[in-house]
Formats: C-alpha cells, structure tokens, sequence
C-alpha cells in the first residue's frame, strides 16, 4: 500500500500569501503572525509586494517563518485605466533559503517603513513587462536563483488560457484566493490547474488568503506534510510534493492499494477523481469520512503515458473544499 500524502504525526497549516505595513497590509508583521497563530497555523510567508523580506525575529519553536516575496508583472505606469482594466501576472516567490533576499528588479518604492528591508535586499534590474515572455523569464530566473514560484490568483489578473498556458517551471498554482474570492471573484481556479496539467506541467496546488486585513485569515490554507517544523524540512516538504490545499475539510490520508484509492477526510458530500483522460469517479452522500474508489480502468488504459495523473478533490457540505496534488503513474 502506497502512501500518497506521506503519514505524519501532524500536517502542517500554512499561509503561503500574506501581506503586512512592508507593502499594503493593514497589520504589521508581529500583528499578521498573532492572527495566523490564533487560528492555528504554523507556517507562514510574509509576501510583500515587490519586496523581499525574511522575519527571522518572528520564528518560535511552533512558528515557521518562510522568506518570500510577491512579484506584480505590471508595467511601471501601472495606473487607471490599464490598472482597472488591464491583465497582470502575479507570482509568490518562496525562497528555499531563508536569507536569500534577491529580486527579479528592484523595489517598486522605497519607502520609511520598507527602508529597512531594502537595504538587506539585492536584485537585478530586470523590466516588469505584462508579457508571457517576461512572466518565462522571471519564473526561470527565480528558479535559478532558488526560490519556490506560485502563479497566484489567475482569476483576479483577468487571465485566460492564452496566458497560462505557456507559462514553464511553476511550483505551484494558488487554486484559491481568500482576499478576491470575499471581494466578489470567483477566484477557484480548479480549470486553470486541469489546463496546466493537461499541458504536462507538474505542479503542485496551494489555497491562501492573500491577506492585507483580518477579516481574511483562516479562509483558506496549504497543509504541507513535513517532517518537523524547520526551514529545510518544510521546503523539502513542498519540493516532493508532501501538500495539498483546502479552504474548509481536512484530508487524513490518501493511499493507493493496488487498484482502490482510499481517502480518509473530515465529513464530506462528495469524493471526486479527476484524471488526465476523460475519466472521472465520484463518491457522494452524506457525512463522508472514508471513500473507496476503483481506478483499475485508469491504470490500464494510461500504461506507458508519462504524464497520465489523477487528483482528488473532497467537497464538504457547505460548499468549501480540499483539493490534491496531481499524482502520476509513474510514482504510483
Ligand atoms: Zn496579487
Ligand atoms: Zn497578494
């Protein structure tokens, strides 16, 4: 029997995209830190905008600070109306060292109370161009220089398939977005991860707040399967895949025993799979903790396609939802 989320003593809550006074949130870090502790997270990665920051000064022994920063491909003139109407790219970069504070291109202000932080930053003077090409070039770029890349809130950035669906190297697609969806868009993105994947782009699937005030935190989280609570565990956690995103039902374990997946969950109202083919299976009724679902058809028909995959999504009765990663036949 395979363990598809790896069994731990405890997953891990973490807040992937959150804002504090470095950039537009309204809370300062010490502030964003009490209110994602209090609601039980133990991760969390301050991603101000256009500048990189670490708070090593906020880690405890049950919090984890990750250093991270979020990029806003618009051009410099961002301004109404190519603001109100215009497409964006924007893509959280999460360092996978701690004390790495490079950018693509430099702060987009340099401010008293970002000062502090810039002074410590470094970055290149790369353009922040609304092109495809640009969007490449800083998601290769940031790879290179060892950070963790997110496209975030496709839905928000008013992007279709033409504008996703060459983007290359992603970590992970934020699939939902706390902050836009309680603005009234219908940020769930779970077409744009199909897509991607469908492209045979392996990536993984985050779900976070986006928070600048209170009002977001807890809507929606990552759980990320590491070993212990430290910076390089919770990385390498992320690397392998060890996460799965939710806004509401938890996941107990996911395994695949020959054939038959199980799924053990909080009480749900529908188990589904998804799958690179046009083949799918749902488990529906009421209060579901376990599920059992056949994939022998599957595993037939996708023998020797490298990029053959299923994912699982658990939907609660509330309308909230728990979405995995994409796992393939060839880790199966
Ligand atoms: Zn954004
Ligand atoms: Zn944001």
């Amino acid at each position: 029997m395979k363990h598809l989320l790896p069994q731990r003593e405890q997953y891990f809550k973490a807040s992937l995209h959150t804002h504090s006074t470095v950039s537009d949130g309204k809370m300062t870090p010490e502030e964003v830190k009490a209110h994602y502790k209090a609601a039980g997270y133990s991760i969390m990665a301050l991603t101000d905008h256009h500048i990189i920051a670490a708070h090593p000064e906020l880690n405890d022994p049950d919090f984890l600070m990750l250093t991270g920063i979020e990029l806003g491909l618009d051009s410099e003139d961002y301004a109404p109306p190519a603001s109100f109407f215009g497409k964006t790219y924007h893509f959280n970069l999460i360092a996978k060292d701690p004390d790495h504070l490079w950018q693509p291109y430099p702060p987009k202000k340099i401010l008293d109370k970002n000062r502090a932080h810039a002074e410590k930053a470094h970055w290149d003077q790369r353009e922040r161009i609304c092109s495809v090409e640009c969007a490449n070039e800083i998601i290769a770029r940031a790879r290179e220089e060892g950070f963790l890349v997110i496209y975030n809130h496709p839905t928000w950035s008013k992007q279709s398939y033409p504008d996703y669906a060459p983007l290359k190297g992603l970590w992970a697609l934020e699939i939902r977005n706390t902050h836009n969806v309680l603005n009234g868009y219908d940020d769930n993105n779970h077409r744009v991860y199909q897509d991607l994947l469908e492209l045979g782009n392996h990536l993984c699937v985050v779900a976070c707040d986006d928070t600048h005030r209170p009002h977001t935190v807890g809507g929606s989280f990552t759980m990320i399967g590491a070993e212990e609570l430290t910076y390089a565990s919770v990385i390498e956690a992320m690397e392998k895949g060890d996460v799965y995103a939710s806004c509401g039902p938890l996941i107990h374990s996911l395994t695949l025993d020959g054939s038959t997946l199980r799924v053990a969950c909080d009480p749900a109202a529908e188990v589904c799979v998804q799958s690179q083919a046009r083949y799918a299976k749902r488990v529906a009724g009421e209060g579901i903790t376990e599920a059992e679902i056949d994939l022998s058809v599957w595993l037939e028909k996708s023998q020797g396609n490298p990029n053959a995959f299923f994912r699982v999504t658990v939907k609660a009765a509330d309308g909230s939802y728990a979405v995995t990663r994409a796992y393939y036949l060839n880790e199966l």
